[in-house]
């Protein structure tokens, strides 16, 4: 089968590998329908993920036909349409009972698929824990509607989820690429009274305007006047920080109020600058990054619902063939590319 594999730093290559077999009774062969590009992958790529394993096959965002399944499985059968959840994790442990998935203690827990086992830019991947790390696609949700489940969309909803919004708020949501749009569209589901949007690309600064004209939109020049003046107590109350750049986290704790939750969604490069001195009496509380993706059930029914749709992400179609110009596009961002899908069938 073709897998788009890791090979060396700054080298994927389209490969020929063997189908991939069930080693345990937990896990389950996905046929891939429908895969994606995500950032992470880029990151994989230029060798900012150490943990990441050379010659797997990448790709973590996927929806599939399940193949085959463990004697253990029992929540997914062969013929089923399911997303495929961007962490591995077992469901037992004191992380997993607590719903910290993204800290589960398997050997494989947490990102694992496309990282450090193979992935789903891929005719075929194996899935382990598959009764945790596959959800069944309601009839009435298509392959496009469920592509971003397991992964951007599930991201989104545990930042909209843990940041304790209330319908009085102000919120700021820094960086509007495919995460901070999924992030905008779960921060909505809270109705907090403002959300402003800040992203230094006018075109997607656009795209929010056109899709959801109620939220304000900024450019990270003047940000902080910007919120202080369209917000009730000096800043927002919450700010969630998806964009990643030193930039964005200095702009994410100086435009907060005292006492708001600043929510880091962003995976950086590097480390970042905490300037205690100069926020000393804000108060802040921070959250650090690590998407828990185990409420894919939930989104898709939000996804039946009408409340969640993020096929206006996908501006750009490529069989899996093609998918060196898909790359090319997406980390280049050319021709206003948000999100590629990859057509794996
Ligand atoms: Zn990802
Ligand atoms: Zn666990």
């Amino acid at each position: 089968m073709l897998a788009y594999t890791y090979v060396s730093p700054g080298n994927f290559q389209l490969l020929d590998k063997p189908k991939p077999t069930l080693l345990h009774p937990r896990d389950a062969i996905v046929r891939v329908t429908l895969g994606s590009i995500c950032t992470s992958d880029l990151h994989i790529k230029h060798g900012s993920v150490p943990r990441a394993v050379p010659g797997i096959t990448v790709g973590h965002e996927m929806v599939g036909i399940v193949e085959d399944v463990g004697a253990q499985v029992t929540s997914v059968h062969p013929g089923d349409r399911v997303t495929v959840n961007v962490e591995t994790f077992c469901g037992e442990c004191f992380f997993c009972r607590n719903g910290w998935v993204n800290n589960c203690t398997d050997p494989n827990g947490g990102w694992a698929l496309g990282c450090r086992i193979d992935g789903g830019q891929a005719e075929y991947v194996r899935v382990p824990y598959a009764d945790q790390g596959l959800n069944r696609i309601p009839h009435s949700v298509t392959d496009e509607q469920a592509l971003f489940v397991g992964d951007v969309l599930a991201t989104g909803y545990w930042a909209g989820d843990i940041s304790r919004i209330k319908a009085e708020d102000t919120v700021l949501i820094l960086g509007a690429g495919p995460t901070g749009l999924c992030t905008l569209q779960c921060v909505r589901l809270k109705n907090p009274k403002r959300i402003i949007v800040c992203d230094r690309d006018p075109s997607r600064l656009d795209f929010v305007r056109r899709h959801y004209p109620d939220t304000l939109t900024a450019a990270p020049e003047g940000l902080e006047a910007f919120v202080r003046s369209n917000s009730d107590h000096g800043g927002a109350d919450v700010v969630l920080e998806v964009a990643g750049a030193p930039e964005t986290f200095r702009l994410a704790w100086a435009c907060a109020r005292p006492n708001a939750v600043v929510t880091i969604v962003a995976l950086y490069g590097g480390p970042q600058l905490l300037p205690l001195p100069d926020m000393y009496g804000k108060n802040l509380t921070f959250q650090t990054g690590g998407v828990d993706g185990c409420h894919c059930a939930q989104t898709l029914e939000l996804i039946v619902q009408g409340k969640i749709d993020t096929t206006p992400l996908i501006t750009h179609r490529f069989p899996l063939r093609q998918i060196e110009e898909a790359y090319r596009i997406f980390e280049h961002r050319l021709d206003g590319v948000i999100k590629v899908a990859v057509d794996c069938t």
